[in-house]
């Protein structure tokens, strides 16, 4: 089949789906100018690894450092605009209350910020913060600061982006919720994602070991290629608004 039918038989599919079901990742705000993990090793952080970055051992190790790079990642991402995929995916969920369950792994708030409503952020937000121990009575988030990254002046508890970081359990119920509209979806579209990050990128074997067409969208082979009944390859801004466009 050439590119231009896989097109149009996976819209032909996404309209008669009773329920679709789409995992988006870094890829799908690329073209809003967010950069991946990797892209945003530039500059004065291309000595670091994401991995010596994103965990709760280097926060420990060097709060200072990884607070700096959150501040550098949500400056970067307050300068983006939501792109045409994520408007598609919401104007798709506005059209057909109730049939789009729309799963991120990605933590910039762009899906919601193009009106997505009900988005299962599997890796949390970006632009919250929580404590990064258990909070006792003393500590309020939006109260007392202190230092950087700010603490709670009363016991020292330090304040940390609200996302998921390597080693970390994901949201539970998010994941539950997930879990099931793979489950229950006739089509998963897994959207620029390099599908490399467990157990997100599980939900497309879920989804086709339970029926559903799994169709991923991407610029470049990845890792759920093999498990996909179709590719789609090419940019998500231009293959999202074609695939759910219609009335
Ligand atoms: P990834 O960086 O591993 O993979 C990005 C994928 O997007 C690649 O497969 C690439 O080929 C594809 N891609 C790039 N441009 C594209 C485009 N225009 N259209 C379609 N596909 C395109 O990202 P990931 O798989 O989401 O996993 C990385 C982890 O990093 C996730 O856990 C996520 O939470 C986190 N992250 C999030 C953001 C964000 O919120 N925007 C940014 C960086 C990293």
């Amino acid at each position: 089949m050439t590119v231009a039918q896989d097109l149009a038989a996976v819209r032909e599919r996404v309209a008669a789906a009773r329920h679709l079901a789409v995992l988006t990742g870094a890829g799908v705000s690329a073209e809003s100018g967010v950069p991946t993990f990797r892209d945003a090793q530039t500059g004065l952080w291309a000595r670091f690894r994401p991995e010596e970055l994103a965990t709760e051992a280097a926060f420990r190790a060097h709060p200072q450092r990884v607070w700096d790079w959150y501040a550098f990642r949500r400056e970067r991402v307050a300068e983006a605009q939501p792109n045409a995929g994520h408007l598609a995916l919401a104007g798709f969920a506005r059209r057909h209350p109730d049939r789009l369950t729309l799963i991120t792994q990605n933590v910039d708030g762009l899906h919601q910020r193009a009106g997505s409503t009900g988005v299962l952020a599997l890796h949390g937000q970006l632009f919250e913060n929580a404590w990064l121990d258990a909070p006792q009575p003393c500590c309020d988030l939006e109260r007392e600061r202190v230092g950087s990254p700010s603490a709670c002046a009363g016991c020292g508890n330090l304040r940390r982006p609200a996302v998921v970081w390597f080693g970390e359990a994901l949201p539970l119920k998010t994941l539950a919720a997930a879990q099931q509209a793979a489950r229950a979806c006739d089509v998963l579209l897994v959207v620029g994602t390099s599908g490399q990050v467990y157990p997100a990128a599980g939900l497309a074997q879920t989804a086709q070991d339970a029926g559903a067409h799994v169709v991923v969208v991407n610029t470049a082979p990845t890792a759920l290629d093999a498990v996909a009944d179709v590719v789609l390859r090419g940019s998500a801004a231009l293959i999202l608004p074609e695939l759910l466009s219609f009335k």
